[in-house]
């Protein structure tokens, strides 16, 4: 089909994708300022290509897909590369990677022979940077360049000899046998150092980065170095060319470069490895989709590379990237929708949170409606609008966030946001503390806190109830079939099946799961009670210190800090929380339901030689502390962050300053290393 035989239509659709691809890959390429969000950007290209793959008249010289990147800005000396710098095909799923090896298999040996074939591929994170290439000649680094179009790419110098990570020479024995060798990496910023960054030019007024991969793109292209110098930008190389042959003869691998680079002090990624099969890939495509909320620079996939160079010539490139590599991307995390309202939610504290309903759309395979504006200053920060296209972002499990507003696209329909004066579900004035960026409201018989404060009583974090979820906690609290959160535990069968769809078997198994949870253990009650400040990990300590609610409810701020882990802070936010009627009328209305808050000691926690004593440590020891504190508490004894009367001994070592006269004055026995071994053994004096 020739291309005047496509219809109108087709063409304009067409030509419409590739106007805005164009559009989109000028602003993130050579601006560093994205319109659109990557997986906007990547939907468009798909339709791209698929259009194209149904009329392949529509291919022409100048499509995106056939180009790589942009070409280089008029602003930077141009460096043409001696190889070109490809871009990569991509997949989203397990099929499509078992077709790309399928393909690989297929177009190394026949048909019949590649079905039994195992093929050897070195998996890398792929970076979520800036490609770059530096030419080492006579062992100096002596050109650094961007990517650019792939052919042409802009000439940084400067800029990047001013990363720390990126050695300025390679060793004598390398340079020497390779006058000339080529490095390609990418620059990245760090994420930690991404916010910090970005909350310096907030401060200054100065715009900010859209995000890691702009930062360090933005950085990097700079006029002047010493701009580039100032940012936190750091390297990973994935690949070393040289136009000696002798090079490929003696590095036959992949894998092989990497050392090789690794051995010339430029930093690898740690989490490249060789995976031999699809399985193998596949396995590694899993893990690292765990790993990476826990890595510190951002990542979009993986680039899974065939091994061998031998193969990796006989496989060859297609237009614009290689047949013997491919990226696995992660399912998009990043969406763009539109903000249709702002609601304002009040939490179990009084704390208002504004929530954007959003139009619906998927992200990481889920269907996304609510994203968490976080507060007022939030809002102001992101400049945000009712009627604003927006991108979206979710990480793990929890609620996403507006990332950033898309500017480009507002027509003027969009209505600002006003924050409430009074709480939306009972009117009371809202107030915001000095200093704190929350607005709160302070009522504590308003039914939305109620409902919320329900809500997390019967939740998985709380008592956790089974089948019990917030349509049910909100329908209690309207109808006012229950007044506190303790009156969950003396519901009964009459009154349960008053709510909706709640059919006799659905009743039945509620009020078991009710009883059920009547046992639960004293930690998760406590964190239950939502007492503010206590997670999970100070409620074990306070239950292993205290064993009882009462023990804990009648505990003083100088016996709680003896505590590890309980600081002056949270001493006193527990103290209040039981000093306070309600509080204990709540916990009153508990034990009358038949709460009994059991508590288990960790076993081997009372038998112990340093059994019922309490430590603290100070000075230099010949250890880490962390060891001391593991001794003790393997001999069952307790280890305390401050010093009050309740201590029994303060392990000193060297240079022990405050704590040494604090120990006199309360009549707290100091000792050192030996009298402390002395003590476990049994031998105390
Ligand atoms: P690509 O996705 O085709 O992959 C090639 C690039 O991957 C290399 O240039 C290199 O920078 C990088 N890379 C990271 N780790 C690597 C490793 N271990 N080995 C080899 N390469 C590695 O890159 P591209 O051609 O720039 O792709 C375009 C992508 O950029 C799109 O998928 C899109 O997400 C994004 N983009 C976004 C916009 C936007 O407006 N938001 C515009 C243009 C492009």
């Amino acid at each position: 089909m020739s291309s005047s035989t496509i219809s109108k239509k087709i063409q304009t659709q067409h030509a419409e994708l590739k106007r805005d691809l164009e559009r989109y890959s000028r602003a993130y390429y050579l601006d560093d300022k994205p319109l659109v969000s990557d997986a906007e950007f990547d939907r468009l290209f798909d339709s791209l290509l698929e259009l194209e793959k149904k009329y392949p008249a529509l291919v022409t010289a100048d499509s995106p897909s056939q180009r790589i990147g942009a070409p280089p800005s008029s602003k930077f000396a141009k460096i043409k590369h001696r190889e070109r710098m490809l871009s990569l095909q991509k997949v989203n799923t397990a099929e499509d990677f078992e077709e790309f090896d399928r393909r690989v298999r297929e177009g190394l040996y026949d048909k019949e022979e590649a079905q039994s074939k195992t093929i050897e591929y070195v998996i890398e994170p792929k970076l979520d940077g800036l490609a770059v290439e530096l030419v080492y000649e006579n062992g100096v680094l002596s050109v650094g360049s961007t990517r650019g179009d792939g052919v042409t790419g802009e000439e940084i110098t400067a800029n990047l000899k001013t990363i720390q990570s990126i050695p300025l020479r390679l060793s004598e024995p390398t340079s020497k046998r390779w006058p000339m060798i080529e490095v390609r990496g990418e620059v990245y910023m760090p994420l930690a150092q991404f916010k910090v960054m970005n909350a310096k030019l907030q401060e200054s007024g100065a715009s900010v980065m859209a995000n890691p991969r702009n930062g360090a793109a933005g950085s990097l292209r700079q006029l002047d170095s010493r701009i580039t110098a100032s940012r936190p930008l750091r390297f990973f190389a994935y690949s070393a060319h040289c136009p000696d042959v002798s090079f490929s003869e003696e590095f036959k691998t992949q894998f092989h470069t990497l050392e090789f680079l690794r051995k010339e002090a430029f930093p690898i990624n740690p989490l490249s490895t060789v995976c031999v099969g699809v399985n193998s890939v596949a396995k590694e495509f899993e893990a690292l989709t765990k790993k990476r909320t826990s890595l510190d620079y951002e990542i979009d996939g993986l680039v899974i590379k065939v091994n061998q160079f031998s193969e990796q010539i006989k496989l060859g490139v297609i237009a614009r990237a290689p047949r013997w590599a491919v990226a696995w991307k992660f399912a998009a995390e990043e969406a763009e929708t539109v903000v249709e309202d702002v609601i304002f939610s009040v939490g179990r504290t009084g704390v208002i949170t504004p929530v954007a309903s959003l139009k619906p759309v998927r992200v990481s395979g889920v269907i996304v409606s609510n994203a968490s504006l976080h507060n007022e200053d939030e809002i102001k920060g992101l400049d945000l609008r009712i009627g604003d296209h927006v991108i979206i972002r979710r990480a793990g499990d929890v609620i996403p966030d507006v990332r950033e507003v898309v500017f480009d696209k507002r027509d003027g329909s969009e209505k600002k946001v006003t924050f409430p004066k009074k709480c939306p579900s009972c009117g009371e004035k809202l107030l915001r503390a000095e200093g704190e960026a929350a607005y709160k409201c302070s009522n504590s018989l308003c039914p939305a806190q109620l409902v919320a404060r329900v809500y997390h009583f019967g939740s998985k974090s709380g008592f956790d109830i089974d089948g019990f979820g917030e349509k049910l906690a909100r329908q209690l609290v309207e109808r006012e079939l229950i007044r506190t959160p303790a009156d969950l535990f003396f519901l009964d069968k009459e009154t349960v099946l008053e709510l909706d769809l709640m059919a006799d078997k659905r009743a039945t198994n509620l009020l078991s799961a009710i009883e059920k949870a009547k046992a639960t253990p004293l930690p998760q009650a406590l964190y239950a009670l939502g007492i503010p400040g206590i997670g999970e990990t100070s409620a074990v300590a306070l239950a292993d210190s205290f064993g009882s609610l009462d023990g804990i409810s009648a505990a003083d701020v100088e016996e709680l800090v003896a505590i590890d882990g309980i600081g002056p802070l949270l001493a006193q936010s527990l103290v209040e929380f039981f000093a306070d009627e309600k509080n204990l009328a709540m916990i009153a209305r508990l034990k009358e339901a038949g709460l009994k808050f059991p508590h288990v000691q960790n076993p081997g926690t009372s038998d112990g030689a340093l059994s019922g004593l309490t430590f603290v440590i100070t000075g230099t020891l010949t250890k880490p502390r962390g060891e001391f504190k593991k001794l003790i508490e393997q001999n069952s004894g307790k280890v305390a962050s401050a010093l009050s009367s309740k201590t029994d001994y303060l392990l000193a070592g060297e240079k022990a300053g405050s704590k040494l006269k604090k120990a006199e004055k309360l009549s707290v026995a100091v000792i050192d290393e030996d009298e402390l071994n002395s003590l476990i053994q049994g031998a105390a004096k």
